[in-house]
């Protein structure tokens, strides 16, 4: 990091010194100067007293990018032993970031009797699977996880690794991320590659405000996180082939301090993740009872009801159904959005859907930019004739 030292003996006026700051990072303590947090490094203190304020460059770590290959995706498992389809959507992106830079995709997979899971890695477009199968991987553990994903980096030297943004991607990358004292950017919402093999990690920041453009060009390798239903799922390869390596893990390596009793599975839910038709509602919906003409319509539809994060703090709906930046996304194939100004935080949890219908009564609302079929109406009278005509077999 770069670093702005002082020459305290050489300050003659210490009051008129620290006004020059326009972010009040220069402070006095008994006539001594130190520099705090508020500190933007915009170098003015050191042009207009350069005798005081020394600017001291920091040496940048250089690697040899040539040394670190491959567009590696972790693959994540299910209680049920079997891939996770964000697994498929990252080897779908990895194949293209792949190609851009003439690198391959690797796989890595930890868990026990994996081999069935492993091989469709390759119907998706791995071209190496590194295979961790040890009983003590069974159950997801974050220590023994790291350390095969560790031994997994050092023996393969990736240039980038792909973690689903997931409760176990979540845990797991972050810490193979400090071990190797690298950058993660998370819930990466666009990815590209330069032709240097720089990571072009886009997310949005600020609360969706902007999009932020994050690169980690001095370490490798680069850890981004993706969310499920970010990236499309891909077509399967039409001659699956490639080379599998198993490797094992020193029994050190595989303590963990928690132990897994067992798994109690969830009942089996269908989330709005994989909904293929969604009725969302929004602040437009007046009182709770009233959220029973977007459950009618979704019913109607064989779809589910979401809404936005107000619905879900006002605790008509639960968090499971709340689409955007910080709920959910979904890709449906039809998502009728009531009463819902069409915010960035929003949106940026469903563009992806194939067809949007937005019913609003205001016709500047946002959510008109992105729907290819806007209503500009009331939802009190929309949904009900939409329902009638529904129920009439007029709409199907
Ligand atoms: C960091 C951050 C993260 C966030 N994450 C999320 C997130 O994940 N998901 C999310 O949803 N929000 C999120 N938000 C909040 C977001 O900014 C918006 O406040 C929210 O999406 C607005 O919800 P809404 O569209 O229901 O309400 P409003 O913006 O109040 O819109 C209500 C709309 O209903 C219309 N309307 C009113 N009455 C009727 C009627 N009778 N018929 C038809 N239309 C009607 C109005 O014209 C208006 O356009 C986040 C905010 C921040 C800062
Ligand atoms: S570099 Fe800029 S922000 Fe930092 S102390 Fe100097 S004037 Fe203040």
């Amino acid at each position: 990091m770069s670093r702005i030292i002082i020459h305290n003996e050489k300050v003659q006026n210490v009051s008129e010194v620290i006004k020059i700051c326009p972010f009040g990072a220069i402070e006095a303590v008994d006539n001594v100067l130190s520099i705090n947090a508020a500190c933007k490094m915009c170098r003015l203190c050191t042009k207009r007293f350069p005798e005081i304020f020394e600017y001291q460059e920091s040496i940048v770590p250089q690697i040899d990018k040539s040394q670190w290959q491959g567009i590696a995706v972790v693959a994540e498992l299910t209680e049920k032993n079997e891939l996770h389809p964000v697994t498929l959507e990252l080897l779908g992106k990895a194949r293209e970031l792949a190609a851009k830079v003439n690198q391959k995709v690797l796989a890595f997979i930890a868990g026990f009797h994996v081999e069935s899971s492993a091989e469709e890695l390759f119907r998706y477009g791995a071209d190496e699977i590194v295979i961790y199968d040890d009983e003590a991987l069974k159950y997801f553990r974050a220590e023994p996880f790291t350390a095969a994903l560790e031994d997994f980096i050092n023996f393969r030297q990736p240039s980038v690794v792909l973690v689903g943004g997931t409760v176990i991607g979540r845990q797991f990358a972050p810490r193979a991320a400090a071990r190797f004292r690298t950058g993660l950017t998370a819930d990466c919402t666009v990815l590209d590659i330069k032709e240097n093999s720089d990571l072009e990690q886009i997310r949005p920041a600020f609360g969706g405000n902007i999009m932020a453009h994050i690169n980690t060009p001095n370490h490798r390798p680069q850890f981004a996180t993706v969310r499920y239903k970010i990236f499309p799922f891909p077509e399967k390869a039409d001659s699956p082939a490639g080379i599998k390596i198993r490797r094992t893990l020193a029994p050190g390596k595989l303590a963990s301090a928690i132990t897994v009793e067992g798994i109690e599975p969830l009942p089996e839910e269908q989330g709005i993740e994989e909904a293929q038709v969604i009725v969302a509602a929004g602040k437009g919906i007046k009182r709770q009872e009233d959220l029973q003409m977007i459950r009618d319509l979704a019913e109607a539809l064989h779809g589910k009801v979401a809404g936005t994060r107000c619905l879900v703090e006002a605790g008509w709906l639960n968090h499971k159904q709340q689409i955007g930046l910080s709920g959910r996304t979904v890709a449906p194939k039809l998502i009728i959005c009531c009463g819902i100004s069409g915010s960035v935080q929003f949106a940026a949890g469903m563009k992806g859907a194939d067809k949007i219908i937005a019913i609003n009564t205001d016709p500047n609302a946002s959510i008109f930019k992105i729907a290819h079929i806007g209503i500009v109406g009331d939802i009190y009278e929309v949904i009900p004739a939409l329902l009638e005509q529904i129920r009439k077999g007029s709409v199907r």
